[in-house]
């Protein structure tokens, strides 16, 4: 692994820091599903750990009681692990920690460097001042310790309601860091609390509760993306104040958070495409949550290769989407085994093959892998109508009157008649077939310019295929407006009904991969049944992204 938090790594192992080996921590709030941001920082922090021999530990930062749920926590593991990566025993809650920061808290009362404040939060943001500006001290400032203490444990008592009194760290009215003007440590919520019920009252603010985690388990390296950048020096701060050894108390880095093109990353606006009905749920194909990834087709290796492949940078950029589907293609590319479906059937007669005549054609797998199947092929089939035109510009080298086409895997067709309805619909196509045109037959090796696919109609398996298309529609720079809610693509799923696809596919399972000759890289959703097969798009063959 190389990038700038490794080097910081190595600068810290040559200066004699962390001599009890590196450790990492992965952080998640849980109070949403993971997203394709959070990929980037979980293949981050278990391959930071990992290059160096060192742990990775899993945290819940769960001290939000009021957004967070035991359906995250489920959700977030079966995740994490899916994307390949194991915390062992090492899965920790910030709630597992209450009583030690409670402890801390009291310590830093002590010291002087925390008090009560009975300003309400309106207040407390106006005496903060702004950056040109500053703040004013609140008039409870300078309360004695006693009577710190003393509200302190009133406020865990449960003496007073939600916002009446927080607990502030005392540094810097005037300071240019807005943080450091005695951010609030502490807040009253009578809220239950996932995992610690109705025991507390008070909860931890993340700038209190994060550094102090991260030194209860002895994590080296806290690496959190650059909004943080500005907590850093209250992070140094509290881990000094409460005397912990520079040599060996973790340290914060920021790196540059995950931005997609046509894509929004933030929990609280996926949140909304749940809740309002916009998607099916969390783990809708369209969705770039980490179980929408999967169910759309994507795979742990694909993700894992495009995380590295961005790689790790000190400022904040746009990484275009299609790198990523780049990354799926490539992996199913080689993973794949092609197949034949037509998503939009046009019926093909072949008036020269005889009525009941069956044949299976060997048709290969993958060209990467070698294997094969065998598929029947018989007088009545189905191409794809975009496959035909009744009058085709020049360079059309597909089926049109009087024009021939071969069929993959089997044979050389000519197209004689074109069967319409009442309206002029073209209803079917009555062709020829060339019979010595099929591989190792006189006439295979005859040029023609075209090679479609098709399915033999007596076999072929209905199904619904799902074509999807960006959630969000986006500036021509693919930035996610604002207004995120009234740019949403109308037309982000395209459902087809009555697809056909080869018989070898009676059998498959969710999860299994596809690649439909011609159409793209499709996966069998969970939606499918034994009765009814349901396929997702997980992206075309051509791709958009020059490296
Ligand atoms: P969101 O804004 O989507 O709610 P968050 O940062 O609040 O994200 P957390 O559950 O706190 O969500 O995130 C856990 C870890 O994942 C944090 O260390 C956070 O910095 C990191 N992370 C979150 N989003 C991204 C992103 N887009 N790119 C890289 N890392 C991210
Ligand atoms: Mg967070
Ligand atoms: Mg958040």
């Amino acid at each position: 692994m190389v990038n700038f938090i490794q080097n910081a790594i190595e600068e810290d192992l040559k200066n004699g820091k962390y001599t009890e080996g590196i450790h990492t921590r992965f952080p998640p709030e849980p109070n949403g599903y993971l997203h394709v941001g959070h990929a980037k920082s979980i293949c981050l922090n278990f391959g930071l750990a990992e290059a160096n021999g060192g742990l990775c530990n899993l945290r819940f930062d769960d001290t939000n009681p009021t957004k967070e749920d035991t359906e995250y926590v489920d959700s977030i593991q079966e995740d994490i692990k899916w994307l390949g990566f194991s915390w062992g025993d090492r899965k920790f809650y910030a709630s597992d920690y209450f009583d030690q920061l409670y402890a801390f808290a009291e310590k830093l009362i002590e010291k002087g460097l925390a008090y009560v404040d009975d300003l309400s939060a309106e207040e407390i943001k106006a005496y903060r001042g702004t950056l040109t500006e500053p703040g004013k001290e609140s008039p409870y400032r300078n309360r004695s310790v006693s009577e710190n203490l003393d509200l302190f444990r009133r406020m865990k008592a449960g003496e007073f309601a939600d916002g009446e009194k927080v607990l502030r760290a005392k540094i810097d009215m005037a300071s240019p860091n807005m943080v450091m003007r005695d951010t609030v440590i502490y807040r009253i919520a009578h809220a239950h609390h996932h995992r610690t019920g109705d025991k507390w009252c008070i909860y931890p603010m993340y700038d209190f509760a994060h550094p102090l985690s991260d030194a209860i388990e002895g994590i080296t390296h806290s690496v959190c993306t650059l909004e943080f950048e500005e907590h850093r020096p209250f992070y140094d701060w509290l881990l000094d104040a409460l005397d912990f050894d520079p040599m060996t108390r973790p340290r914060q880095i920021e790196f540059a958070r995950l931005n997609l093109t046509n894509t929004v990353t933030s929990k609280r606006k996926l949140r909304q495409l749940v809740e309002e009905g916009y998607v099916r749920g969390w783990d809708d194909p369209r969705m770039p949550t980490i179980s929408g990834l999967r169910r759309r087709g994507y795979t742990p290796a694909a993700i894992r290769s495009f995380c590295e492949e961005i790689g790790v940078a000190k400022a904040n950029s746009l990484v275009d989407v299609a790198m990523l589907e780049h990354a799926v293609r490539e992996d199913l590319n080689e993973h794949a085994d092609r197949v034949m479906a037509v998503l939009h059937p046009l019926k093909v007669v072949l008036t020269n093959y005889l009525e009941d005549k069956e044949e299976w054609l060997r048709a290969d797998n993958n060209p990467m892998h070698g294997g094969a199947r065998y598929v029947p092929f018989s007088r009545v089939l189905y191409i794809e109508q975009e496959d035909f035109m009744e009058e085709p510009p020049k360079k059309f080298f597909r089926l049109k009157p009087g024009g021939e086409v071969r069929l993959k895997h089997a044979y050389i067709i000519k197209c004689e008649e074109v069967v319409k309805d009442a309206d002029g619909n073209i209803t079917e196509l009555r062709c020829t077939v060339d019979p010595d045109s099929k591989t190792g037959g006189k006439t295979a090796g005859r040029k023609i310019k075209g090679t479609i696919h098709w399915v033999a109609a007596k076999t072929a398996l209905d199904a619904e295929v799902r074509l999807y298309d960006y959630l969000i529609e986006t500036d021509a720079d693919g930035n996610v407006p604002k207004d995120f809610i009234g740019a949403l693509n109308q037309h982000s799923l395209e459902t087809i009904e009555h697809a056909f696809v080869e018989p070898s596919l009676l059998h498959t399972a969710a999860g299994t991969h596809y690649q439909f000759l011609r159409e793209g890289y499709f996966v069998v959703d969970p939606d499918t049944t034994p009765e009814h097969l349901v396929f997702n798009r997980v992206v075309g063959l051509r791709d958009s992204w020059a490296k």
